[in-house]
């Protein structure tokens, strides 16, 4: 791009109004300065959204924005990670002002919320991605792994599961913007709430944790395969929303999306039996409910239980921008 260009974009991305103490230099040399606390460790993760792949070309750019940055917070999340940094790498076809005022808008509208500072970046010309790598801080040796479920451990999902899979269908004229919720769906698609304070509180209390991006089916099974282990799900303990259920009609159908909906950046975690009756205590504070859905046991795969009885439903992962309703 020429310079004028670029430092027209740049002048976007200096914006921020909040500031952090522990970021020494943050955008305009070569590289960012950052002082890390003393006794953490650094949980880094870097995301990449594509046009056309991951969010539709004409898409509301503040959506854009938020959606980018609460799947990299979701990370951290399911880390028990605290945010403290972000670099955004963002390619364009060219500068679009409008486009920028936006994108900045939701942007930074998350990332004072969160106290996370943008300390860098590149800009480059090219078909529309944005890419982040968010930084956060946790307390040596508590970061939440994928591995580390046992037999018996039981298995909580944060919030309510589904939503966002029906609120890609109401983007992608899949299903009639005039059924029940259409709107609030759509938006719950774009607008996730990152579970930040609900990783740091079950930092201690959890022997695993991932964030649901993929589908609950296709992300619980990243934990059972690094542990070893096999899942039993009762199906009827799936926390649903109002809304999606009267969206679809049917509990049953709601159940089957809950299972494959991707994007969801809910938490899944596995606690030990002896820390059971912690959970409603430190989730109390977090503002999101945890729900028990299910147990870890041995061998391997995910058996779905229906009042105790198993239930043979075909089910798939989540690809962006295929249907699962
Ligand atoms: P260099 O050529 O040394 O990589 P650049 O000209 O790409 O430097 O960037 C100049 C400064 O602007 C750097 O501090 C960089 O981190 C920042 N920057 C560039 N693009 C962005 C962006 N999209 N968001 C945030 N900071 C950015
Ligand atoms: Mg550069």
């Amino acid at each position: 791009m020429s310079s004028s260009e670029f430092s027209l974009i740049k002048q976007y991305f200096a914006k921020q109004k909040s500031s952090r103490k522990d970021v020494i230099l943050g955008i305009g040399d070569d590289c960012a300065i950052v002082a890390p606390p003393a006794n953490s460790h650094i949980a880094i993760s870097t995301d990449t959204l594509v046009a056309g792949t991951h969010f539709l070309i004409d898409a509301d750019p503040k959506s854009v924005a938020h959606k980018a940055l609460a799947s990299n917070l979701s990370d951290l999340a399911a880390m028990g990670a605290t945010p403290s940094w972000v670099s955004l790498a963002l390619t364009m076809p060219e500068p679009d002002e409008k486009w920028l005022d936006g994108f900045c808008q939701g942007f930074f509208e998350l990332a004072d919320y969160f106290n996370i500072q943008l300390i860098g970046g590149d800009t480059t010309k090219g078909p529309l991605s944005i890419t982040l790598t968010v930084q956060g801080t946790v307390p040596e040796g508590e970061a939440l792994l994928r591995s580390g479920a046992e037999i018996g451990d039981w298995i909580y999902v944060t919030g309510t599961l589904g939503d966002s899979a029906a609120g890609l269908s109401v983007i992608l004229n899949e299903q009639s913007d005039t059924k029940p919720h259409a709107k609030v769906l759509e938006r719950r698609h774009y607008y996730s709430q990152p579970r930040i304070l609900a990783g740091q509180a079950l930092r201690t209390v959890a022997s695993s944790a991932l964030d649901i991006s993929d589908g609950l089916i296709a992300d619980l099974g990243h934990i059972l395969t690094s542990s070893n282990l096999s899942a039993a799900i009762d199906v009827d303990a799936i926390p649903l929303s109002a809304e999606l259920i009267e969206f679809v009609g049917c509990e049953e159908q709601a159940q089957k999306i809950a299972l494959q909906s991707g994007e969801e950046y809910e938490l899944c975690f596995t606690v030990p039996e002896t820390n059971k009756g912690m959970i409603e205590t430190v989730m109390s504070h977090t503002g999101v409910n945890a729900t028990c859905i299910g147990q870890v046991g041995a061998g391997s795969g995910i058996k779905l239980l229906k009042q105790g009885k198993q239930v043979e439903w075909t089910l798939v992962g989540f690809d962006h921008f295929r249907k699962v309703l």
